[in-house]
């Protein structure tokens, strides 16, 4: 970072002390700040702009959650969830145990897994949460991971939640880094949708559903993030490709939020600060809250909640369709 003041300094230290990270990079790999203080709920702030200038990641609790009537929603049903070790994975992950289903989650980060089964267990959700330590861009590996999950029950629901960010502008975006989030947010979603949808198709009904994790940048662009929305947009025309060879009741769909209250969105605040030119407080309000009319981040377990309605009967016309859930970031002008 070029020149940081004194007050710039303190931000950063402050944001990397409410994410739990030791160094500012621009993968999404770390663990879960929520459960490795000591903070207790009352000590967090519900603002997005903590008094220390953080964005804190909010605590999970069952009162958060969604919990659907849903006759398939029970523990012989399986839903394969991948990030499932931090922020929005994590939270749907025991979203959907909450919901009765046995969730395969699927992550790089092992000990983040087995963070997502304890507080699965803790907040007394039915269903179980199963660690499948994985990478996403090994074909071998996650080809193995559905048979396990197969083993598990009947595979009716894929979450394709896990991502990754890099700032850059195009001119200089490092080609190895385009082709990590390609691999990671576009190629290992549509496997493992190839992977899935033949269990689905396999049960009696046929009723299944794939969700993507997309972002309002699936429906623009802003500079810097290339990759970013070139894969977001991606993920939307998969879930319409699923739908439209569902049979009406494979369903595919998308989600596409704003910021959300997770490592991801601290890790980029000082790239996006340096790319700008503006301090790390301008980029949480001008550039993540300036355009929303809702002036509150998401937190995990909102986005996981669109997740269980989503799959569940409720969601029955969502089919091949984007929940836009973004406070009014994209659809409104001031
Ligand atoms: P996060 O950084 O908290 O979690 C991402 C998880 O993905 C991590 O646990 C990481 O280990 C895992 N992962 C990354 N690469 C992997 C690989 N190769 N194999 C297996 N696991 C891998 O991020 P998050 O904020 O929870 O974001 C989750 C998804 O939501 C991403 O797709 C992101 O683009 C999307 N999203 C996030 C926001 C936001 O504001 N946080 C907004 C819109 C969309």
């Amino acid at each position: 970072m070029a020149n940081p003041t004194a007050e710039t300094l303190v931000l950063i230290g402050a944001l990397m002390s409410v994410a739990g990270i030791d160094a500012v990079g621009d993968t999404s790999m770390t663990d879960d700040p929520t459960d490795s203080g000591t903070a207790t709920d009352s000590d967090r702030p519900t603002d997005p702009i903590a008094t220390d200038g953080g964005v804190a990641e909010p605590t999970l609790t069952a009162e958060d959650l969604l919990a659907v009537s849903d006759e398939r929603f029970d523990t012989d049903t399986v839903a394969i969830v991948t990030g499932a070790s931090s922020g929005i994975g994590r939270a749907t992950a025991v979203a959907l145990a909450y919901n009765d289903l046995t969730v395969v989650g699927i992550d790089l980060d092992e000990a983040g897994l087995e963070e997502t089964i304890e507080k699965a267990e803790a907040i007394g959700a039915p269903g179980r949460v199963v660690a499948a330590t994985g990478d996403l861009t090994d074909d071998d590996r996650m080809a193995d991971v559905v048979d396990a999950a197969s083993e598990e029950g009947t595979i009716r629901y894929l979450a394709n939640i896990a991502g990754l960010q890099h700032i850059d502008r195009i001119s200089e975006f490092p080609m190895e880094k385009f082709d990590l989030m390609y691999d990671v947010m576009v190629r290992a979603p549509f496997l493992l949708s190839k992977l899935v949808v033949p269990h689905v198709e396999a049960t009696g009904d046929g009723i299944g559903a794939i969700g993507n994790m997309a972002s309002v940048h699936a429906h623009y662009a802003t500079q810097a993030k290339p990759a970013y929305i070139i894969t977001k947009f991606a993920l939307r025309g998969l879930a319409q490709a699923i739908a439209a060879e569902g049979k009406g009741t494979l369903r595919g769909f998308s989600l596409s939020v704003g910021y959300v209250k997770t490592p991801l969105v601290t890790d980029q605040i000082p790239d996006t600060a340096e790319e700008r030119g503006i301090s790390e407080r301008e980029v949480i309000e001008d550039v993540m809250l300036g355009q929303a009319r809702t002036k509150e981040m998401m937190t995990p377990a909102e986005v996981a909640n669109l997740f269980t309605l989503g799959f569940s009967k409720h969601g029955r016309q969502l089919n091949g369709g984007d929940m836009l859930f973004d406070g009014g970031y994209t659809l409104t002008y001031e």
